[in-house]
């Protein structure tokens, strides 16, 4: 079955940057997401659109982001500079900006460019590339599941202070395809990985959710890490599938039966299953000599 096409809604936004708990400032061009992944905990977003269809199934283009995002700027810089602090933003946070809309509308571009510094008509400064320590941080942290990241090589490149993230759960495409439908399979995720990385962009991979039954045994775990560690990125985050109860019941309703009871599992014991996953993954990354952060 054709999957059906996104109800679509042009908005203007008042300011593009939000704070965020993951960096300083998380940048979401969109609000919604057509990849509709079934573990999505963005979905919670819903509630807040005028939208009368699932998740996954409506997008607001921000149209006026990239004007926004000059504005916010110029604002966020003045307010580092005076407290001597870095300013990171991650892009995105509830959304993806690879999103297959992205194609037409081109806001993800457009924002990457006010972040190189050009906006047509104007010039907006680059703003702070150190942070409080006076190491190198970079700046703007792209993540995506889209290998469309290709299309915009040469603004990333032109970004002072950038990394590239793509979202890596399994190296399987009929997996991807289960959980991920809209998504650039797995395979053509690794590949963007390695075309950014040689094209001398820092990159890193996100492995989230780490996927119950399919990707959390110690022969996954080591696939996709060295999948990653081939691609050529820096370094690897690796989150937990969030247990929201929209997010495990989209998920049992096209998991098979292993992975549905795997689930179960899981969110009946919680502790003991995320200690397991973690020496799970740790001790895998030490087998591959892989820079890995867990965050549970
Ligand atoms: S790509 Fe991210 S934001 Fe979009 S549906 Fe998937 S998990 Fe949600």
């Amino acid at each position: 079955m054709m999957p059906m096409e996104p109800a679509v809604r042009e908005i203007l936004c008042k300011s593009a940057l939000t704070k965020s708990g993951i960096t300083d400032y998380a940048l979401n061009p969109y609000v919604g997401c057509a990849h509709n992944c079934v573990y999505c905990y963005a979905s919670f977003m819903a509630r807040f659109s005028r939208h009368d269809r699932p998740w996954g199934q409506w997008v607001d283009v921000k149209v006026n982001a990239p004007e926004a995002l000059a504005e916010d700027l110029r604002r966020a810089r003045r307010r580092a500079q005076a407290d001597s602090k870095s300013l990171e933003v991650i892009m995105s946070s509830v959304t993806d900006p690879y999103q297959p809309l992205e194609r037409k509308y081109r806001i993800t571009r457009t924002c990457l460019e006010v972040f190189a510094g050009e906006l047509p008509g104007r010039r907006v400064g680059l703003f702070l590339t150190r942070d409080h320590r006076g190491s190198p941080h970079p700046d703007v942290s792209v993540l995506t599941k889209s290998d469309l990241v290709l299309r915009d090589i040469d603004v990333l490149q032109s970004i002072p202070s950038v990394e590239v993230g793509l979202s890596i759960t399994s190296v399987d495409d009929a997996i991807s395809r289960l959980y991920e439908p809209i998504a650039s399979p797995a395979t053509k995720r690794l590949a963007a990985l390695r075309e950014l990385s040689r094209a001398g962009l820092k990159t890193w991979a996100f492995i989230s959710p780490v996927l119950p039954y399919h990707s959390d045994s110690e022969n996954a775990m080591l696939g996709i890490l060295r999948a990653i560690r081939d691609t050529g990125a820096s370094r690897v985050m690796v989150d937990r599938f969030n247990p929201y109860p929209a997010s495990v019941s989209r998920f049992l309703r096209v998991a098979p039966p292993e992975a549905a009871r795997a689930l179960r599992e899981y969110t009946h014991n919680q502790a003991e299953y995320l200690d397991r996953l973690r020496d799970t993954v740790l001790e895998c990354a030490s087998k591959l000599e892989v820079a890995v952060r867990v965050l549970f």
